[in-house]
């Protein structure tokens, strides 16, 4: 890592602003579902364990800018208080006098969480005096540990961290990077990608920057149709993005070139709406004109699962099929269980995307793989080669 870490900072007695990501479902004024919260119990026990003061700042839901009680993060001050065993206060606003009285009167170890940085629209428009009032609630040093906000150029991400003297990773964000870096920039090899989820558009630029970095690359899911389609393969009614055609034609003409293996399903599950129970098997040369395929099939996932197995590293985002229907679920859970023993024979294993961590969830292997990032968006963008904001802002070790 470049950027400097929460544990390379001196936080006794200080004020240290942590961003962190507390966007978590409400129902009722209570907390429905907390597992994001829970995630970032390390860097904050942590920051405590140092003896430091801490200030929580985070966004939760789409506020537009107002203050607005159905985005409030008070029920979240009072679940984060269960969770560390130790009172919580809570600013009802994250910039002026409350916050900024409530921030001083903090002793070593206590946590003070502000209320919705959305409810202000200078938040999402890195508005630089709004940045200012936010760094003067922290003694100069700033910890982001909310990786899925890092590709927002945002004030709490970024803005303020022209305002103070530090700004580090938290332990959440240090492994992400850690993980998602290693695939960028020094991947064990073989190194396999597997691609799928509904659009080919979303991703893109991660196909283009894995094809360069990745040893091959497994595409499935409702994206591999316009890559069959462009190959004049018959696809039925199945999702096709007709405008992308001609980009996955030369993208699959640049794989063959450099002699890149790139493989698209071979079979698939067919019906005739998604909705539909009424199933066959298909191989992808024989689909019927009037059905759409929503899994991959057998031969699809035994022919996958044998790159997987030779992997020393595999990077997975998007389901390979519907799997919210248990139809069309085979596929996915397939591939996931795949994922699962290669990595139990030593590969390292990342995946990404939120609903493709509900995959690996549902076929019961979460715990087996090696990283599950909780950034989709953030995660693409990072595996798409581009830079984001949120750490770029972090301050370079040195
Ligand atoms: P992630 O959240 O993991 O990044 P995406 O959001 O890109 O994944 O894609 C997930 C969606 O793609 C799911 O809702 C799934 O039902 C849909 N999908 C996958 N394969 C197909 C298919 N063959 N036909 C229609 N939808 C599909
Ligand atoms: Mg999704």
């Amino acid at each position: 890592m470049t950027k400097l870490s929460i544990r390379d900072l001196d936080l006794t007695n200080k004020r240290v602003f942590i961003r962190v990501d507390f966007n978590v479902p409400l129902e009722k004024g209570a907390v429905a579902e907390d597992t994001r919260i829970r995630e970032t119990i390390p860097t904050l026990k942590f920051a405590i364990n140092r003896g430091a003061r801490l200030v929580l700042a985070s966004h939760l839901g789409r506020p537009k800018g107002k203050p607005d009680p159905k985005y409030t993060l008070k029920p979240v001050a009072a679940r984060l208080a269960e969770l560390l065993g130790q009172p919580v206060a809570f600013a009802a606003d994250c910039v002026g006098p409350e916050a900024e009285s409530k921030s001083r009167a903090l002793k070593d170890g206590d946590v003070l969480l502000l209320q919705n940085v959305r409810y202000h629209p200078e938040e999402e428009a890195n508005d630089e005096n709004f940045s200012r009032q936010l760094a003067a609630l922290c003694d100069q040093l700033y910890v982001c540990d909310a990786f899925g906000s890092a590709h927002r150029a945002h004030a709490s991400v970024v803005g303020i961290t022209k305002f103070v003297k530090q700004a580090a990773a938290g332990l959440l964000m240090e492994r992400e990077l850690a993980y998602l870096g290693k695939a960028i920039s020094n991947p064990e090899r073989p190194f396999i990608a597997v691609l799928g989820g509904a659009k080919v558009s979303d991703k893109i630029e991660v196909v283009q920057n894995l094809m360069k970095l990745a040893d091959g690359m497994l595409i499935g899911g409702a994206m591999a149709y316009t890559f069959l389609k462009s190959q004049g393969q018959p696809v039925g009614k199945s999702l096709v993005e007709d405008d992308k055609l001609d980009l996955a034609k030369s993208l699959l003409e640049q794989a063959r070139a450099k002699n890149f293996n790139l493989r698209l399903p071979v079979d698939h599950v067919v019906a005739e709406s998604p909705s539909s129970t009424d199933t066959k098997i298909t191989d992808i040369a024989q689909t019927p004109p009037d059905l759409m395929g929503l899994d991959i099939g057998p031969k699809t996932v035994e022919l996958f699962s044998r790159d997987l197995a030779s992997a020393k590293l595999i990077v997975w985002n998007g389901p390979l099929g519907m799997f919210e229907r248990p139809a069309f679920s085979a596929g996915t859970l397939g591939i996931a269980k795949a994922v699962a023993e290669a990595t139990e024979a030593g590969a390292t294993s990342i995946v990404g995307g939120g609903d493709s961590v509900a995959a690996v969830e549902e076929a019961g292997v979460a715990a087996k793989i090696s990283h599950i990032s909780t950034g989709g968006g953030a995660s693409l963008e990072f595996l798409a080669g581009r830079k984001l904001p949120g750490v770029e802002a972090l301050t370079d070790k040195s």
